[in-house]
């Protein structure tokens, strides 16, 4: 199957790789719906971090897929569900995890596509509690862009600036990918929304 791989020095490449085994039984096997593109992607091609981590790396930190296989252990998802992978290895047992707080994870195993293989390709294994389901009728695309875009907005809309609604906020970058997901969520809550953005 392909994979587009990261050989360090700004060389990136669509090459051959094996097909996943089975997964275990706590994984999930997923077909790569969608891979969205995000600044990380930027410095890893850049060589950001480089000595944190082995090359090559398959690249990718942020994507939907299909589940297409299930390990023994995994009950609440089956095959067909699309939904989108969570972009870092946390442990799922410290404090934090436990919590649902995995930003917070004290034993996070790396970034996927930044410090381990990732999800730009044809098919992989995955931590089956690290796949969130997509609501029924969620284009994969879409949901492609909501761990790492507008989990990062959640977490600043709502986790640390408490926003409630008939509030008003000020998006600077209006245009950008996060600027535009504020803006969304936001007015869905019913704030009122003002932008700064470079031109017209
Ligand atoms: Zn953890």
């Amino acid at each position: 199957m392909r994979a587009l791989r990261n050989f360090g020095e700004r060389d990136l490449r669509i090459t051959e790789v094996d097909a996943p085994p089975p997964p275990g039984d706590d994984e999930i096997q997923v077909k790569i719906c969608a891979v969205a593109l995000n600044h990380i992607d930027v410095w890893g091609w850049r060589g950001m971090a480089f000595a944190k981590r082995k090359l090559p790396i398959t690249v990718g930190a942020e994507a939907s897929g299909e589940i297409i296989a299930v390990g023994k252990n995994v009950k609440d998802l089956e095959i067909g569900q699309i939904g989108a992978l969570y972009g870092a290895n946390t442990c799922g047992t410290c404090k934090p995890c436990v919590e649902g707080r995995d930003n917070f994870c004290e034993n996070v195993n790396g970034v996927f596509g930044f410090h381990i293989d990732g999800f730009a390709q044809e098919m992989m294994n995955f931590p089956a509690r690290l796949f969130v389901p997509a609501p029924e009728g969620l284009d994969p695309v879409a949901a492609a862009c909501t761990p790492i875009t507008f989990g990062t907005v959640e977490h600043m809309l709502f986790d640390n600036a408490k926003l409630q609604p008939g509030e008003s906020i000020l998006v600077h970058a209006g245009g950008s990918g996060i600027g535009t997901a504020a803006i969304q969520l936001a007015k869905a809550i019913g704030c009122t929304v003002y932008t700064t953005v470079g031109n017209d």
